[in-house]
């Protein structure tokens, strides 16, 4: 059924930018199998899912949204395709993205331009805005994400999907194509808080391959979900940021919030404004740490190793065939953080750009460790507006850093956050997203009061 809507009306869309038909019914067949047998592998074993094209796998190319992998096959399933392959879910396809995932909107994909189902004429959210457009569409239940700034939950936002970043560490970014590395984090998309718990469950958890992998206990997602259900948040104690409101907001998303402090108050739970003042300059801070660690990571497409090769045709030097290479593979947005990283980590801009950038960072995380001393959670919208235009920011990239404004300072912390359908815009009927925030390791609190309130 999914696949026959995919193809329905995947056309007008765009959120595939490969689908495993074959695959993936061959998948469905096996889960089916294992649950007649009574061995069903997980929950989940059967429900397919629609995944980023960020994460590699065998039986599917893995291009990043980038013309750089155009044709590349990986020879490993990264480790969130392992555990979905190993829990029974059935991979639909690879979804469209930002290339390499630096974007808001997805049109910094090389490949097509993937459209909001809400309105054609506007953006599905970014980087990940093919998974959400595909969930929102029906052409998928599930799907994952990755989240460096934003990319699961602004994506979820503006398409009303649920959308979950995990405390940094949790989800493998084996087999993760690297953005910023201290920054990256897999994550689940669904259209209900179960289903995305559900989903949690199955790609969190320790894996050696990766370094940064921490081995500790995953909380229990689903039973907080389930419990959340029931809508009692007595003794829940809420902040909301004071710096995560004000000019810029849009009148619409700021009556969907105070409409949503509102129901999280009736639903027994009291809501306190916090400061976190660090906040306001989280925007600088993740604008010189990315591009640095993205110079760095993709020092490693030199032409030689993966993908596209330009000016091979024994005339020309390696350097020269490199430089031709990237010149052809990358597009504008990456170019552009290449070289603003570059910079920031010259010898006379360290000091000045990246080294201020991390102590601003800890900063933030201070803010939040602060903040989480008196309270449960933190909320805020997850964007500043609905979705806009197609079209309307491409050539504008501040004014598109701005619209991650809300998502940024949890992806310097490396703590754990939410975004969860907030009903509609008063002022032009699209979907608005509640920014649901907590301390690290409380990735279950996000699903107990996502749950409630969705109820
Ligand atoms: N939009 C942000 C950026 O362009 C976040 C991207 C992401 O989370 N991958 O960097």
């Amino acid at each position: 059924a999914h696949l026959d809507r995919i193809a329905e009306i995947d056309g007008e869309l765009g959120a595939f930018l490969h689908v495993g038909a074959d695959e993936s019914l061959a998948a469905a067949k096996a889960a089916d199998d294992a649950i007649a047998a009574g061995e069903a592998p997980s929950a989940l074993a059967g429900v397919p899912i629609a995944l980023k094209d960020v994460f590699t796998t065998t039986d599917a190319p893995t291009t990043c949204g980038s013309k750089i992998l155009e044709g590349w096959m990986s020879p490993y399933d990264a480790t969130v395709t392992a555990k979905l392959r190993a829990a029974g879910i059935p991979i639909l396809g690879k979804t469209n993205m930002d290339e390499f995932a630096m974007g808001s909107s997805t049109e910094n994909s090389a490949y097509q331009v993937t459209r909001n189902p809400w309105d054609v004429t506007r953006i599905p959210g970014g980087s990940g805005g093919g998974s959400a457009a595909a969930l929102a569409s029906y052409q998928a239940p599930l799907a994952i994400g990755t989240d460096t700034g934003g990319s699961i939950r602004q994506p979820a936002s503006v398409t009303a999907t649920v959308g979950v970043k995990p405390t940094y560490g949790t989800v493998s970014r084996y087999g993760l194509v690297a953005c910023a590395s201290s920054l990256d984090q897999g994550g689940p998309c669904g259209r209900t808080v179960l289903d995305t718990a559900l989903l949690h469950q199955v790609i969190a958890g320790h894996d050696p391959r990766d370094s940064t992998s921490i081995d500790q206990a995953i909380p229990d997602v689903v039973g907080a979900a389930r419990a959340g259900a029931t809508g009692d948040l007595s003794g829940v104690r809420i902040g909301v940021v004071k710096q995560l409101q004000g000019d810029g907001y849009q009148p619409g998303v700021v009556a969907s919030f105070e409409a949503a402090c509102k129901q999280l108050t009736d639903l027994g739970a009291t809501i306190v404004e916090v400061d976190c003042p660090h906040f306001s300059y989280a925007l600088g801070a993740y604008y010189l740490i990315l591009p640095s660690e993205v110079s760095s990571n993709l020092a490693r497409f030199d032409a030689m190793r993966y993908g596209l090769r330009v000016g091979d045709d024994g005339t020309h030097s390696a350097d020269e065939v490199m430089a031709m290479t990237r010149a052809a593979g990358f597009g504008p947005e990456v170019k552009r953080r290449i070289m603003i990283g570059t910079y920031a980590l010259s010898s006379g801009a360290y000091d000045a750009f990246y080294g201020q950038a991390q102590k601003v960072r800890t900063l933030i995380a201070r803010d939040f460790a602060k903040a989480y001393a008196d309270v449960d959670v933190l909320i805020s919208p997850t964007t500043p507006t609905t979705p806009f235009k197609l079209g309307e920011k491409v050539d504008d990239p501040l004014s598109m850093y701005l619209f991650d404004l809300c998502t940024l300072p949890v992806n310097l912390a490396g703590t754990a956050a939410m975004s969860v359908p907030s009903g509609l815009s008063s002022d032009d009927g699209l979907p608005v997203g509640l920014q649901i925030m907590a301390p690290a390791f409380g990735d279950d609190r996000l699903y107990r009061i996502g749950a409630a309130y969705e109820a």
